[in-house]
């Protein structure tokens, strides 16, 4: 069989030799070197991520950040890698996460994953969306006095003031207090264990400031996540403000600059997890505060 550069190229990368490279929950992450090195010579090439890349590869070196497969599945990655030459198709084949609890950033491939063609483009996007999680986790503070007044106040303000005008009363400054109760309970190093009845309480400690149906609308805050983790099974009188508080997510989206907020997520863990709305705003589209945040994660050795 005549192998060209391309084809070369391939073998090169099929998942050989992998080895284990940590352990996520329940899920063992097997990589090899050539898969790392591949990708973190595409990072440094990527327009999107060049003022990140280092710090980036940095995680990538110290292990703070692993990328590689699920399961080392040999012999079906080169029969799929001979499929693929033969009919080639675009998977997307790539899902990132991060776990606070290991402070590990993963990036799991699918076995099928298409190196030379679409689905590495989206390793870019969706390491900056996890790192934004990362760097909440590990430096609460500095995320939030970098971002607040550009784009967390903002983007509350217009959803709680869509939820009802007479909010317009309650300050910025509680609106931030809000925000960072959120992120101490829920995404700080060491806030695991709270619950989304701790949620509900850190927004009625908000809507406090009104008279009168404060628990109705702190119970819509929540509305858009609950459908979310369950998947819209959410009692049919309580469909409508959930779309309603949805739809102003989508729209603070929009005013802050992010376009097509509809294709890129599901809204709803806005409500919880404050880092979420800096994910988004960032993942396609690096903004210099995106930056700074993500190069204040220091990325130690482990
Ligand atoms: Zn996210």
């Amino acid at each position: 069989m005549y192998m060209n550069s391309e084809l070369q190229e391939i073998f090169e990368l099929i998942p050989l030799g992998l080895k284990k490279a940590g352990r996520i929950g329940d899920r063992e992450i097997h990589t090899n070197l050539k898969i790392q090195n591949y990708i973190k010579e595409w990072i440094e090439n990527s327009h999107n991520l060049k003022p990140i890349s280092k710090n980036i590869n940095k995680g990538i070196d110290t292990g703070n950040i692993i990328i590689g497969f699920e399961n080392p599945g040999k012999l079906n990655a080169l029969l799929n890698r001979f499929k693929r030459i033969m009919t080639p198709t675009k998977l997307s084949g790539i899902m990132g996460f991060y776990n606070g609890k290991d402070k590990k950033l993963v990036i799991l491939l699918d076995e099928n994953v298409d190196f030379l063609g679409g689905a590495i483009k989206n390793i870019p996007p969706i390491i900056t969306h996890e790192m934004m999680h990362y760097a909440a986790n590990v430096d609460t503070k500095k995320v939030y006095s970098i971002t607040k007044s550009k784009y967390l106040i903002p983007f509350y303000r217009n959803v709680v003031t869509n939820l009802d005008p007479k909010t317009a009363k309650i300050t910025d400054s509680v609106l931030g207090k809000t925000i960072t109760n959120l992120m101490n309970y829920f995404e700080k190093d060491n806030s695991l264990g709270a619950g989304i009845r701790d949620a509900y309480n850190v927004w009625n400690l908000f809507f406090d400031e009104l008279d009168g149906s404060k628990s109705d609308l702190s119970l819509a805050m929540i509305l858009p996540y609950f459908a979310y983790i369950r998947e819209m099974r959410i009692k049919p009188k309580h469909t409508s403000i959930a779309k309603k508080v949805a739809l102003s997510m989508y729209s603070s989206y929009e005013q802050l600059g992010v376009r097509n907020p509809m294709n890129l997520s599901t809204v709803g863990q806005e409500a919880i997890y404050p880092s979420e709305i800096l994910a988004v705003i960032n993942q396609f589209d690096l903004t210099n505060e995106g930056a700074k945040v993500i190069n204040n994660i220091r990325m130690r050795n482990r």
